[in-house]
């Protein structure tokens, strides 16, 4: 019999009751060290005492206004959003897929009003991920994410990662929107595109007016040691879509855009009945205050720098489990030799969360608040779990 769950999800056995910091405990008195962040949700850890604080005092004023009034902590969410980044307006969402969504019709709509309606591709890269709404499975178009989901929203072209010739000819096509890229791609398997390339393409698409976009989904909000991982080519987007950390753990998104970009969203082209509720706006209010803080980010890359340090010397130690390892900031991907999910498995053992990607790497998301010390014993237990692989290979051969 079906489970009551709709079993999309191959789920671990054990179930968390509650989280501190860095920390998850399970019912039976388990505490593992969460270096997943509920996939680069929880960018404060677990239970922050400001981010309940900015909760509960919102709950206690009102949960819920529709759009069609103020909603004064959505303003003050934007204006900060818009005073700290390349933006001059946002648009709150609860997701990084409705985020997609609003990006798709936003490009499409900017070239209609600009009287070239002929412009609606968008091209897009292999291994990206951005989302799992019908537009944003069409914009990666892997057999994994469309099969038996057809017949697909038209209008993607997809490029190989890294394929600069392929990508000068395609942007050429006088039918291109934009170009959509993750930073550093996430579910791909932590794949930071070098900044050159970021230069290269806000270049190309000046030359060729096609808006560019950028998916910090997972990235942004201070993973990467800047508040936005673009920040580090010195290039600009013209619309970002940001979601994950920015609620800290509280379901929500938003779209960034410059004025221009954004002309052709006038009133009653888009809407959401929660998108920049005041629960989720006070939350993210909190986290954008806590995380855009100069000293914060330079202790993110700080840390950083040590984690990365240390799990070179990991791989060093392992090369029979480990080939590298690769990301930017508190965004470490571990490409390993060992299948990626055995690697997973025995962190479990270990009492330690790591996140599989695509491209067979362990993903490492921890909290940005996260201590030296519990840096020191991520890598402790990475070890422990890198040692379970490696025994078990040796006993089966
Ligand atoms: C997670 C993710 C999304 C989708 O966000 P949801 O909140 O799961 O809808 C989109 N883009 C990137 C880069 C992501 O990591």
């Amino acid at each position: 019999m079906i489970s009551s769950i709709l079993p999309t999800y191959n789920r671990t056995s054990f179930a968390f009751t509650h989280g501190q910091g860095a920390w998850l405990y399970t019912e039976d008195g388990r505490r593992f060290l969460d270096f997943g962040a509920g996939i680069a949700v929880n960018a404060l850890g677990h239970a922050n005492p400001d981010l309940i604080q900015a909760l509960t005092d919102q709950a206690s004023k009102v949960w819920h206004l529709s759009n069609l009034y103020q909603i004064p902590e959505q303003k003050a969410l934007a204006d900060a959003l818009v005073d700290q980044t390349f933006a001059d307006t946002a648009f709150f969402t609860n997701s990084g897929t409705e985020c997609c969504e609003l990006v798709v019709k936003m490009v499409r709509k900017y070239w209609y009003e600009k009287g070239q309606p002929e412009r609606v591709k968008i091209i897009t890269f292999s291994g990206a991920f951005h989302g799992r709404s019908s537009a944003a499975i069409a914009a990666v178009n892997t057999e994994k994410m469309v099969k038996g989901f057809g017949p697909l929203l038209p209008g993607f072209i997809q490029l190989e990662f890294g394929d600069h010739e392929a990508l000068q000819e395609a942007a050429r096509d006088p039918e291109v929107a934009a170009i959509m890229i993750e930073p550093v791609q996430g579910e791909g398997g932590i794949r930071p595109v070098p900044d050159q390339c970021l230069k290269g393409l806000r270049d190309l698409c000046d030359e060729t007016g096609a808006l560019l976009v950028m998916d910090e989904v997972q990235c942004g909000v201070g993973r990467t040691g800047k508040l936005f991982a673009h920040e580090w080519a010195g290039i600009e987007p013209d619309v970002m879509m940001v979601a994950k950390g920015i609620g800290g753990g509280f379901p929500l998104g938003v779209v960034l855009a410059t004025e221009d970009a954004a002309s052709g969203m006038t009133a009653g082209t888009h809407g959401s009945t929660y998108g920049g509720n005041p629960l989720g706006c006070a939350v993210g209010k909190r986290v954008l205050d806590i995380v855009g803080d100069p000293a914060f980010l330079q202790d993110v890359s700080r840390k950083a720098g040590a984690l990365r340090q240390s799990l070179e010397g990991l791989v060093a130690e392992y090369p029979d489990v480990f080939e590298s390892v690769r990301g930017s900031g508190l965004m470490q991907g571990l490409k390993c030799v060992a299948p990626a999910g055995d690697v997973v498995a025995a962190g479990y053992d270990a009492e330690f969360l790591s996140v599989p990607a695509a491209d067979n790497v362990v993903r490492l998301l921890p909290p940005l608040n996260i201590s030296d010390d519990e840096i020191t014993e991520a890598v402790a237990r990475l070890h422990t779990a890198a040692a379970a692989v490696r025994a078990k290979a040796t006993a089966q051969t």
